[in-house]
């Protein structure tokens, strides 16, 4: 008996591999034909000027139109994404049409907005990250310096050589690199001195409760203070409220990105918003 149960066991254990291993495959050859069928689609969420309430730019976050499931948000698929390899592809997909939507801005006279992407950190460190950046340099009429390279401080961690010379080269090249989520990883004083980059997001989790909570409050401030002293910009996510706006004002920090001003939008809605925006600002209150 005792024979024929390890028997049961090891075939349903066999079983279940195997579809485990079905299931991946399948993800991963939608997600492939995802990307030939082109059912990716960027939005893009406002920044905005603290003080001022003037749009600065913009970050895209992609989407996959899926036409069975319906709108997918990144997290449901970046991971299989990164496991599989494909997320070079979907990288270079976003920042290729990064390029072309900051190309069209410029052809209606736009010159000042930015535009931030978000890189997964196995593909940060990868060679041909560069070469693609400076295809698209060279393909489009795009400034550099409006391009924000967004990383996650884990990125940092990796290799710190590596990690600094990569950000340095990208420096050169004229963009931005941001560290994003700050303060979710390994915050490290270390990196934030060395390495070339312009732009700490403190993470939402810090600003949830800024305007009611003594402590989140210190950190948020602690943060900006600190971006400030390194000559940083510094991004605050995850504004939901007025409240929250009025004391990260007061804290002193410049720009802030969240819900309160808009939620992230297709380019069509983004075109409307903009027009309903005519003095290029939010409202101050
Ligand atoms: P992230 O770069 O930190 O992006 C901010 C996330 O917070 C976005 O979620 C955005 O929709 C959401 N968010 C913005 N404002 C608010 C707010 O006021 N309240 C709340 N609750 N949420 C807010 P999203 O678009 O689902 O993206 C999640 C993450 O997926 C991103 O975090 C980024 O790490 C990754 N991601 C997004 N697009 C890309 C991409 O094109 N490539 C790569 N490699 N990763 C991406
Ligand atoms: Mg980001
Ligand atoms: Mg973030
Ligand atoms: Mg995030």
């Amino acid at each position: 008996a005792k024979k024929k149960y390890a028997r049961s066991v090891q075939a349903r254990f066999t079983e279940d591999m195997i579809n485990m291993i079905e299931d991946d495959l399948l993800a991963e050859m939608n997600l492939r034909k995802g990307l030939d069928l082109n059912e990716f689609e960027l939005y893009y969420q406002p920044k905005i000027n603290s003080f001022t309430g003037e749009i600065i730019g913009f970050e895209a976050l992609i989407r996959w139109n899926h036409p069975e499931k319906g709108l997918i948000p990144p997290l449901n698929f970046i991971e299989l994404a990164e496991s599989t390899g494909l997320i070079m592809a979907i990288d270079e997909w976003v920042i290729e049409n990064a390029f072309k939507q900051l190309e069209k801005w410029k052809e209606c006279g736009e010159n000042n907005y930015t535009l931030s992407i978000n890189i997964s950190p196995r593909h940060f460190l990868h060679s041909r990250l560069n070469q693609f950046l400076k295809e698209c340099l060279d393909k489009y009429e795009v400034n550099p310096c409006q391009f924000v390279i967004e990383i996650t401080e884990n990125v940092a961690m990796e290799d710190f050589e590596r990690v600094k010379n990569r950000i340095a080269e990208l420096q050169n090249l004229g963009f931005s690199v941001s560290i994003d989520d700050f303060g979710t990883g390994f915050s490290a004083f270390h990196y934030l001195q060395h390495f070339p980059i312009q732009e700490i997001k403190i993470d939402r989790q810090f600003i949830r409760d800024i305007a009611n909570n003594e402590v989140s409050k210190g950190i948020a401030k602690t943060i900006i203070d600190l971006a400030k002293l390194l000559n940083l910009n510094v991004v605050s996510e995850g504004v939901e409220t007025i409240e929250q706006w009025r004391t990260l004002k007061k804290l002193g920090c410049p720009q802030l990105q969240g819900f309160y001003f808009s939620k992230p939008m297709p380019i069509t809605e983004l075109d409307s918003w903009l027009t309903s925006h005519e003095q290029g600002r939010i409202p101050l209150h």
